[in-house]
């Protein structure tokens, strides 16, 4: 989709991390989409994609480019967002021992609180609010949510900690759909951005989602 084609569709942000596979998701269910570096980009959108990566890397890159003022003041004229991993540690108003970002859902995050890299792990779980069946959830040496405030509805509680979070204009997940076939939390943050979507709410599942699809290995055959 072209820069500013359309309107109303859902950025994802573009300085580092997994943008590409957002894009494919959105895509998939059938949403506008465009990758944002600039705060130009923000232009027109209802909804922005803060993918995951390393919080203390895309925090400086926001600020080296002017994205987090952009990115506030596009929230303060109603753009919705959505953290996954290191975008929902970047959006939270506290981070244990840490000093948080844009601070901007009343949430507490414990940054890598699984352990390291190599504690990475899938499982599923079913998110009523969600999808009517078990979702795939995929964990990167994610944070956990320590901590939700009054206004915060939780969708995922697991063991000691939340997975998915959200108020009325943020969307928060510690694990990665869009590193799964499901595509159920694309069109449910679509619908919150009052986007219309393909396919229904079953567990989201895409028949023809590969873990290689994001590659364009065919491309350089
Ligand atoms: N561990 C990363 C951080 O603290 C987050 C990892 C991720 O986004 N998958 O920023």
């Amino acid at each position: 989709m072209d820069a500013g084609a359309d309107p109303g569709g859902i950025g994802v942000l573009d300085l580092q991390g997994g943008v590409q596979e957002h894009l494919d998701h959105l895509r998939r269910v059938g949403v506008a989409t465009r990758p944002v570096k600039r705060a130009a980009d923000l232009a027109g959108l209802a909804g922005l994609i803060i993918p995951g990566g390393e919080s203390t890397c895309l925090s400086r890159l926001l600020t080296i480019f002017g994205l987090d003022a952009a990115i506030r003041q596009a929230y303060d004229q109603g753009l919705k967002l959505w953290g996954t991993c290191a975008g929902a540690i970047l959006l939270a108003r506290e981070s244990v021992g840490e000093t948080p970002f844009l601070g901007l859902i009343d949430i507490a995050v414990s940054r890598n609180a699984f352990g390291s890299q190599l504690d990475s792990f899938n499982r599923e779980a079913l998110a009523p609010a969600v999808a009517r069946e078990p979702i795939p959830l995929t964990f990167i040496r994610a944070p956990k949510i320590v901590r939700a405030g009054e206004r915060v509805r939780v969708l995922l509680r697991l063991d000691d900690y939340i997975a998915a979070a959200e108020d009325d204009r943020i969307l928060v997940t510690v694990f990665h759909p869009e590193l799964t076939p499901s595509l159920a939390f694309h069109r449910y943050f679509a619908r919150k951005c009052g986007l219309s979507v393909v396919g229904d709410d079953d567990a989201g599942l895409d028949p023809d989602w590969t873990p290689l699809s994001w590659t364009r290995f065919s491309s350089h055959a």
